[in-house]
């Protein structure tokens, strides 16, 4: 599918302030695949198609997910949150609806909502370019969010998994095992001047 023919399908299946939103996630990701020498193509469909389930009831992301191999890395608690569900979603609605295949396309769909242990480039990007895309609402540290994103990747990702898990504590939800990983993850790679 064209980039033209996802945007078509998606500004007939996105609210408004949604489709706003995933053209400004494009842009951002496009970006900073550029800058770190990541693949424009796939950064952009996965910035495309990133939230393509999130307008979606939970009931809807449950179909989505039923016949397909991702259902088996949904746990319970993400079943229960669309705001966690419609990653995985939204990667088996990507396959099934626009035809994307690309595993890495479909990875980074799949877990912008949490983060995982192993993130590649284009994971990060993804989760960092739908907290800092330009129409993004502000919060404490955006300005020096995006910053990072331009310099170090992992620092930006620290922070960005950081200000999710303290808002994740503020509203006493439990943070996701996935998004515990991912912080571990880069913990551990932090050197020890870090
Ligand atoms: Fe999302
Ligand atoms: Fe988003």
């Amino acid at each position: 599918m064209t980039r033209e023919e996802m945007l078509h399908r998606l500004k007939k299946t996105l609210t408004p302030q949604r489709y706003a939103h995933t053209l400004g996630v494009e842009e951002t990701a496009v970006r900073m695949a550029r800058a770190l020498g990541v693949d424009e193509e796939k950064a952009s469909v996965a910035a495309l198609l990133h939230d393509c389930a999130k307008c979606c009831s939970l009931q809807e992301m449950h179909a989505y997910i039923q016949n397909d191999s991702i259902a088996q890395t949904v746990d319970m608690s993400m079943r229960a949150s669309g705001a966690l569900m419609h990653g995985p979603a939204g990667a088996a609605r990507a396959r099934k609806e626009y035809g994307v295949e690309d595993p890495e396309v479909l990875h980074a769909i799949r877990y912008h909502t949490t983060g995982c242990a192993e993130m590649s480039k284009l994971d990060k990007i993804i989760y960092l370019a739908d907290m800092v895309e330009p129409g993004r609402r502000s919060f404490p540290g955006l300005a020096q969010l995006r910053a990072l994103c331009e310099t170090d990747l992992d620092a930006a990702m620290r922070m960005a998994l950081q200000s999710s898990a303290e808002h994740v504590k503020e509203n006493r939800q439990a943070l996701h095992p996935d998004t515990q990983k991912a912080l571990q993850a880069l913990t551990r790679q932090e050197g020890p001047n870090g």
